[in-house]
């Protein structure tokens, strides 16, 4: 199983509670991204349950993308690297 952020593959006894980044009871996250998850439940505590619904699907969809442009980032480094060589 791949965390539902960062997409890394997690052992079966590191996957984390979501909520409230995802709803789906099928995604889990890596213990790296679970700070992501924990910010989110401290930041979003005292706001209204249908903004946060909305505020937390916001949020990770904003690292799901980052962590893909991280990825691309990635790629693109080692392609140069492999030219120069
Ligand atoms: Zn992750």
């Amino acid at each position: 199983m791949n965390c539902a952020i960062c997409n890394v593959e997690m052992k079966e006894y590191d996957r984390h509670n979501p909520v409230p980044l995802f709803l789906g009871e099928r995604q889990r996250v890596c213990r790296e991204c679970n700070r992501f998850v924990t910010a989110s439940r401290i930041h979003l505590i005292d706001v209204d349950p249908l903004d946060k619904v909305i505020l937390a699907g916001m949020f990770a969809e904003i690292l799901k993308t980052a962590f893909a442009l991280k990825k691309a980032d990635e790629q693109h480094a080692k392609m140069l690297q492999e030219e120069e060589e």
